[in-house]
């Protein structure tokens, strides 16, 4: 019986193609909004990790639409990858594109937000912390007055995630009466200008009594500050996260209290070499410090979480040091 097996075992690995080797494969990466500063150096890292695998590289950008991305999935599908990274637009519309990946036997990792399916690897950081980092750097700043929400994309659970983290950091504040959420709003599809809109909205709404801005990444920090700025309210705290360099360096100058640092070259590194194992047919389970991690939703998938960094003025060396940014481009303007 045993002999049956190993020669099964030898037939399928010679005669019949046998496991995939690293050279042979083409890892797909679905983008949601690739225009954002930080997936570039994700894709960077991505690319880097394949190249040192011998796997190739193809992509789609879906230009912050779910329709788009649906096709852009079939497309990377028909150009016959081998594993698909997908940055989800929304969690809930990409999933007759997991269906069809899995249909074609092809693994799938849910690159840094959730989707709501089982089939996927869940690779990404530790969202509700970076979300308590957030509010606990401006809560440091400004113990008590009037908080605004800039929240994150409503069709993106991230956003969701880092409210939470937020929320439980602010609500021992809010509880003793210190604070208020005087503010608060989703930004569709993050984008910066949608952020600053609502801002100027909630500033209107509330006769610019705002002492401090959770805002929920550096794209809608920028929206925010320049609603701050344009009513000469430039230097009170607000957050951010992903490094961003402008972000960085509104961090030096003041106008920004902290940036949660989300290393994207660890991530996309990451997620290049765990696309080359499952492909290769390593399971989910086998995947280096993956653990099972149940959504508030409850949907129970393997997943990886890297931590973050807050990045403030008094350790903004963290990121000239690891390589992030040169010191040049931080001070400019400083
Ligand atoms: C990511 C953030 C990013 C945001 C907008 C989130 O899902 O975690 O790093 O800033 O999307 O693209």
């Amino acid at each position: 019986m045993q002999g049956r097996t190993l020669i099964a075992g030898l037939l399928a690995a010679t005669c019949l193609g046998g496991p995939l080797l690293a050279q042979d494969l083409t890892v797909g990466v679905s983008w949601s909004n690739f225009q954002e500063e930080r997936w570039k150096t994700d894709e960077a890292a991505i690319k880097s990790a394949l190249d040192a695998a011998g796997a190739k590289y193809v992509s789609t950008d879906a230009q912050s639409s779910s329709a788009k991305q649906l096709s852009d999935v079939e497309s990377l599908i028909a150009q016959g990858v081998d594993a698909l990274l997908i940055l989800a637009q929304d969690t809930s519309a990409i999933i007759p594109a997991v269906q069809s990946a899995s249909d074609e036997g092809i693994p799938v990792i849910a690159y840094d937000r959730l989707i709501e399916d089982s089939r996927a690897f869940y690779l990404t950081f530790d969202n509700v912390e970076v979300g308590r980092m957030q509010a606990r750097a401006v809560l440091e700043k400004a113990p008590e007055g009037n908080y605004v929400m800039i929240k994150g994309s409503p069709t993106d659970p991230n956003a969701d995630f880092l409210r939470g983290g937020q929320q439980q950091v602010l609500q021992p504040a809010i509880d003793a009466g210190k604070i208020k959420i005087v503010g608060e709003a989703y930004t569709d599809g993050w984008l910066p200008a949608n952020a600053q809109r609502n801002m100027e909205q909630i500033l209107t709404a509330n006769d610019n009594e705002v002492d401090a801005v959770v805002a929920s990444n550096d794209g809608t920090a920028g929206g925010a500050v320049a609603a701050l700025m344009a009513q000469g309210m430039g230097g009170i705290p607000v957050s951010g996260q992903d490094g961003d360099h402008a972000a960085l360096n509104r961090v030096a100058k003041g106008t920004q209290t902290v940036s949660v640092w989300k290393d994207a070259r660890e991530l996309g590194k990451a997620a290049g070499e765990i696309a080359v194992e499952l492909a290769g047919g390593t399971k989910m389970s086998d995947i280096d410090g993956a653990q099972q991690w149940t959504s508030p939703s409850g949907t129970t998938l393997w997943a990886k979480f890297l931590e973050p960094i807050p990045v403030t003025r008094d350790n903004l060396s963290t990121v000239t040091d690891a390589g992030w940014i040169s010191v040049d481009a931080l001070c400019q303007g400083v």
